[in-house]
C-alpha cells in the first residue's frame, strides 16, 4: 500500500543528509566531547560546528544555544528555569491554546501556589492582545506564548507581544517548535529572551531539542549535573543527534523558501479542492496568517477519528483535532478555546505537509476523501437531522 504522509506537525522524516551526517558518530567517532584526548576533542569540534549551524539558523550567538532532549524539555526548562530565578514573582502568563508542554505545566504551578493567566483566543485563533496586556503586572515572572499553533497553524504576532512584555521588564519565552523551518527566525532582531525548537519537527530525529537563551537572561539550570552546555543543562551530550540537528537547521534555512512557495501552494490546492468537493466543510483558524504547511479542516456531522481510520486504510496519514480520553471523544482544547461549534469540532482533521509531499499525493487525498465523508454522513444521525432541518427551511 502506498503511504501518503501528511502528519508533519506530529513528526517528520529524518532527511537523508541528516542521517548521513549522524552515522559516523555512532560507530567510529564515539568519543565523549568532554574527554581531554584527541578522540574526544574531534567530537567536541563537531558539536561546536553543530551549535554554530543552529545559531546561524536562529540568528543567535552559539553561546546562546542549549541542547536539550526535546521541545517539551525546552519549554519546561524555560518555565522552571525562569521561575526559579525570580522566586519572589508568583505569576505566570500563557495562552489557552499552547501545546501540553506548556499547558499542562499550568495546573502544576497553581498547585505550587502560583497564579496563572491563560489568555483567550477568538474564533479565528487570534490571541486577545488587550487581555494579555491587562494581565501583565509587577509580580509576573514570565510570559510564554507559542509562535504558531500546532493544530491550526495560526501565527501569533510575536514581536508585537514581545514589545508589550519587554516594556514591563518581563522575561519572554516563545515555543517555536512548529514555527522553526516555516517562518524566518532572527533572534538578533527580536524581543524574545528564550525560544524552544524540536529536532523531529524539522527533519532531524526525535529526542533532540534546543533552548535558545539570550545572553544576560536569568536562568537556573533545570537539569543539574556536569558542566555541559555551560552549566545550563547537565548530562553528556547526545552527540549524533546534536550533529543531526545542526545539519537539519542548515537544510531548513535553505528550504525555507520552498516551504513558503511550493509547500504553501500544495496546501492551498488541497484546501481549495476539499472546500469545492465536500459541502459543510470549514477551515479552522485565520487562513491568511497561518503556517504554510498546515490545514485544519472540519467536516460537519462526522467524527474525526472515523475519517482518520478510513484514510489510514488507504495509506493516508493525517491527524484529528480530538483527543480520545476515557472513551469520550472530546474536541481539542484549541478548537474549544476558539469556539468552533461542537458539530464541526468533532469532525476536524489536520493535514500538515512537508517538502517531501507531491501534487500526486494531494490528488490521491482529493480522490478518496469526498467518498469517505459521504459514507460517514450517510450513517450519521446528526447529518440526517441536519438534512431534515434543511428541508423544513
Ligand atoms: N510545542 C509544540 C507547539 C509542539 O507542537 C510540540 C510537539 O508536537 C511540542 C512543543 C513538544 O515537542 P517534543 O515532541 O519535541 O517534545
Amino acid at each position: 500500500m502506498k503511504t501518503v504522509y501528511v502528519d508533519n506537525n506530529a513528526t517528520t522524516k529524518v532527511a537523508p543528509e541528516v542521517l548521513e551526517a549522524m552515522l559516523p558518530y555512532f560507530t567510529e567517532l564515539y568519543g565523549n566531547p568532554s574527554s581531554m584526548h584527541f578522540f574526544g576533542g574531534q567530537v567536541q569540534k563537531k558539536v561546536n560546528e553543530a551549535r554554530e549551524q543552529v545559531a546561524d539558523f536562529l540568528g543567535a550567538d552559539p553561546s546562546e544555544i542549549v541542547f536539550t532532549s526535546c521541545g517539551t524539555e525546552s519549554d519546561n526548562a524555560a518555565i522552571f528555569g525562569t521561575l526559579d530565578s525570580y522566586p519572589e514573582k508568583r505569576h505566570f502568563v500563557t495562552s489557552r491554546v499552547e501545546h501540553p508542554a506548556v499547558l499542562n505545566v499550568c495546573p502544576y504551578l497553581e498547585r505550587k501556589g502560583y497564579r496563572v493567566t491563560q489568555v483567550s483566543v477568538d474564533r479565528e485563533g487570534h490571541l486577545d492582545l488587550d487581555e494579555l496586556k491587562e494581565s501583565l503586572r509587577d509580580e509576573t515572572a514570565l510570559v510564554s506564548i507559542m509562535y504558531a499553533n500546532n493544530e491550526t497553524g495560526v501565527i501569533f504576532p510575536i514581536e508585537e507581544i514581545g514589545e508589550m512584555v519587554k516594556s514591563k521588564g518581563i522575561p519572554f519565552h516563545v515555543d517555536a517548535v512548529q514555527a522553526a523551518g516555516k517562518i524566518p527566525l532572527n533572534m538578533k532582531k527580536s524581543t524574545i529572551d528564550m525560544l524552544s525548537i524540536s529536532g523531529h519537527k524539522l527533519h532531524a530525529p526525535k529526542g533532540i531539542g534546543v533552548l535558545y537563551i539570550r545572553k544576560g537572561t536569568k536562568f537556573s539550570p533545570y537539569i543539574i549535573g556536569g558542566h555541559q552546555e555551560r552549566g545550563r543543562r547537565g548530562g553528556t551530550e547526545n552527540v549524533p543527534y546534536i550533529i543531526g540537528l545542526g545539519k537539519a537547521c542548515e537544510l531548513a534555512k535553505k528550504n525555507l523558501e520552498e516551504e513558503n512557495t511550493r509547500v504553501r501552494a500544495l496546501r492551498d490546492y488541497l484546501e481549495a479542492k476539499i472546500l469545492e468537493k465536500i459541502p459543510n466543510t470549514l477551515v479552522n483558524g485565520d487562513r491568511y496568517n497561518r503556517l504554510p504547511n498546515t490545514l485544519s479542516v472540519s467536516f460537519e456531522y462526522v467524527e474525526g477519528e472515523s475519517i482518520l481510520l478510513l484514510l489510514s486504510d488507504l495509506g493516508i496519514c493525517a491527524s484529528s483535532g480530538s483527543a480520545c480520553t476515557s472513551g469520550s471523544l472530546e474536541p481539542s482544547h484549541v478548537l474549544r478555546a476558539m469556539g468552533v461549534p461542537f458539530t464541526a469540532a468533532h469532525g476536524s482533521i489536520r493535514f500538515s505537509l512537508s517538502i517531501y509531499n507531491t501534487k500526486e499525493e494531494m490528488d490521491y487525498i482529493i480522490e478518496h476523501l469526498p467518498p469517505i465523508i459521504q459514507k460517514l454522513r450517510d450513517i450519521s444521525p446528526f447529518w440526517k437531522d441536519y438534512l431534515k432541518s434543511k428541508i423544513k427551511d
